[in-house]
Formats: structure tokens, sequence, C-alpha cells
């Protein structure tokens, strides 16, 4: 046996197996995948409207006709022993509901950023997870990305190689194409999205300015930019200021026009680390430059995908809570729900 780079996956028999809900871009070219090369995971089962598409996929992944399911036959899941975790990959609006109907099935779910589309609608998921005693885990990818994770330790570890961090800019943005994609024709109407810019790509602004400063902002000011096309009816960006307890503050954006933004920029008393891209699926590039030096970092192997979806399955097989639980879901859609009220009043909120 060679020295191994990473420890041998499980034997298939004891993954632990992933329902996935929705095949859409990001199921399909992503998680499906990417679930392939995981330490712990294995595709099970397919939950689609389109039973053509289900078919088709099935064949390629090796899920058998048995294990595809309807949107209206999803609750005879309960009874598939090879599914342990139901993985929603839905429009925004449906995560409650398709949540909600996993757990009365008995099984752990994992399921896609935002959590859904208010607070009350996450408590009732985290709610329906505890009755059911099953784990309940949200998409946030970027948490178990490694270049995140070296970013985060040199914000905040022991080295503090930016001194005491004071100012964070984020921005993620993209063109929203409601004619010309399939998956932006939901993203440009409010009952399915939920929200605009802010719950489809701000989020990462959001996410990535707590987990970077490692606190939770105390208040928040915003502003919005309205729709240009008369087919969105979502806002097109915000821009938002975030204040924290230590005095740090985090400057956010999104926006539905501007070609391609994913940006992270944290500033120190003695230097500062940008991750940019700092939430693409495959590239992300870290630099941190301080007054002695100016360096880039190169991580090999920073699988993003894979890294989540072991988490998942690890909580999963061990019962126990994920590191990326439905409270921090809950934290995001509650603080985009007070950006949203500090831009429509033009004042300062209290979180
Ligand atoms: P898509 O539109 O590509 O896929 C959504 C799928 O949901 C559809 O293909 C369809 O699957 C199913 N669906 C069920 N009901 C509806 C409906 N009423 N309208 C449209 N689709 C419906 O979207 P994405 O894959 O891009 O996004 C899905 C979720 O994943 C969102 O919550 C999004 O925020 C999240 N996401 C997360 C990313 C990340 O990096 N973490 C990246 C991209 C998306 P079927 O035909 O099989 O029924």
């Amino acid at each position: 046996m060679p020295e191994l780079q990473q420890p041998l996956p499980d034997a298939p028999d004891e993954k632990v197996g992933f329902a996935v809900v929705g095949l859409g871009a990001y199921a399909l070219n992503q998680i499906i995948p990417n679930l392939g090369s995981t330490q712990h995971a294995k595709l099970t089962a397919l939950v689609s409207g389109n039973a053509e598409k289900a078919r088709t996929v099935g064949r390629a992944y090796g899920v058998m006709e048995e294990h595809q399911y309807s949107y209206d036959d999803f609750d005879r899941i309960a009874e598939d022993d090879s599914v342990d975790v139901i993985y929603i990959i839905l429009p925004n609006a449906l995560h409650r509901e398709w949540t909600e109907r996993a757990f009365a099935a008995g099984k752990h779910v994992l399921c896609e950023k935002p959590m859904a589309v208010t607070a009350e609608d996450c408590r009732a998921m985290i709610d329906a997870g505890k009755r059911a005693g099953k784990q309940l885990m949200i998409g946030y990818r970027a948490q178990y990305d490694p270049y995140n994770l070296r970013a985060i330790e040199l914000v905040r570890g022991e080295e503090k190689a930016i001194g005491e961090p004071h100012l964070v800019f984020t921005e993620h943005g993209r063109m929203l194409k409601p004619k010309e994609e399939q998956r932006d024709e939901w993203r440009a109407v409010k009952e399915l999205a939920g929200g605009g810019s802010l719950y489809d790509i701000g989020i990462y602004s959001l996410n990535g300015a707590r987990y970077l400063l490692g606190e939770e902002p105390v208040s928040v000011t915003a502003n919005y930019r309205e729709p240009s096309e008369k087919e969105v009816d979502v806002e097109e960006g915000v821009a938002w200021t975030m204040k924290f307890p230590s005095g740090a503050t985090a400057n956010c954006s999104s926006s539905y026009r501007v070609e391609q933004a994913k940006r992270i920029f944290v500033q120190g008393t003695e230097g500062e680390v940008t991750l940019d891209p700092a939430t693409d699926y495959y590239v992300r590039n870290l630099y941190v430059k301080t007054k002695e030096k100016n360096t880039q970092l190169i991580i090999p192997q920073a699988n993003q995908f894979t890294a989540m979806l072991d988490e998942m399955a690890l909580a999963a097989r061990e019962n126990r809570t994920p590191k990326t639980p439905g409270e921090e879901g809950l934290r995001d859609v509650t603080i985009m729900q007070a950006i949203y009220r500090a831009a429509d009043s033009g004042k300062e909120v209290t979180l």
C-alpha cells in the first residue's frame, strides 16, 4: 500500500445514502458529480417533477427507477432504506415545505441557502428536525472551503496575521438573465425566490463577513437598487453596512447587474487579507499583505463540495449537530430581513 494522500473512502454499502430533491443546474453540475468523490456519501435516490430527466440522470449515476420519486409520490421515500439524508436543492420559497416533508419521512436534511424566506420559516424547519430527532444542515459550502478556512485563521487565529481586523468589504454580483437562463426564471419571481440578489448571492457577502470576523452584527443600514427590467420583481442590488460589537464594520453588496464579483477583503491594523474570487466553485485566490510581505497562498486539492457533503454524511451517521446547522441559516435570514427593513425605512436597524 503506498502512502495515501487521503484516507480510503468507506465501502459502498457503508456510505450514507443521499436523495437529491430538484434536478436543476446546481444539483446536476456541482452536487451530484461531487457526491461520487466523497468519502462517506453516495447518491441513492432522485426526486424530480420531470420523470424523463430523473430516468436519464438515474441511468447515468446508477439510481434505479424504484428510487426515483416525483413530488406527488415523495412521501413513499419514508420506506426507502437506501436514503439517510434528503438534500433540498429547490427554489428558495420551497425549502421550508420540503424540509418539513423530509423530516416527516424520518430522514436527515441538507438544505440549500438561503435556508428559507423568513425567520419564522427557519424556526419551523428547526422545530421539525427536533421533533423528528434528525439533523438539519444548510449548504454553506464556503464554510468548508480550505481557502476560506485559511482566511479565517489568518484574520482571527493566534497568528493575528493582519493585527486587529477593522473593516470588511465584500461584494457578490452577476448578471441575472431570466429570459435566457432557466435557472434565473424563478430567481426573478419574488414568490419563488423570496428576495432578490441579496437572498441569492448577497448571502455570501453576509455569511463571509460573519465568519471572517467571528462575531454577529449589532446593527445594519442599507439601500436598494430597484429592478431595471419589468420581468424582474425582486430587488436588483443592495448595499449595506453592518456594525459589529468589536467596533469592526462590514461594507457589503450584492448585485444582479454586474459581471461576476465574488470578492472578500479584510483590513486590519497590520495588513489585509483578500479572497478574490472568494466563493467561486473551483477557483479561489487568497492573498495576505503586510508591511513586510505580499504573498499568495496556494492550497492544493481544495474541494469544498466533498468536505461539505462528508460533514453532512458524518453528522447523519453520528446523529450529531453539523457544523452549519439550521441555526446558522436562521441567523442569515434574520439579518437579511433586517437589511430589507433598513433599506425600506432608510434608518439604522438594531439586531
Ligand atoms: P434551478 O432552477 O437550476 O433548479 C431548481 C430545480 O428545482 C428545477 O430544475 C426543478 O427540478 C425544481 N423545481 C421544483 N419546483 C420548481 C419551480 N416551481 N420552479 C423552478 N424549479 C422548480 O436552480 P438552482 O439549481 O440554481 O438553485 C436551486 C437552489 O440551490 C436555490 O435555493 C439556490 O439558492 C441554491 N444554489 C446554491 C448554490 C451554492 O453555491 N450553494 C449555487 C446555486 C444554487 P426538477 O425539474 O427536477 O423538478
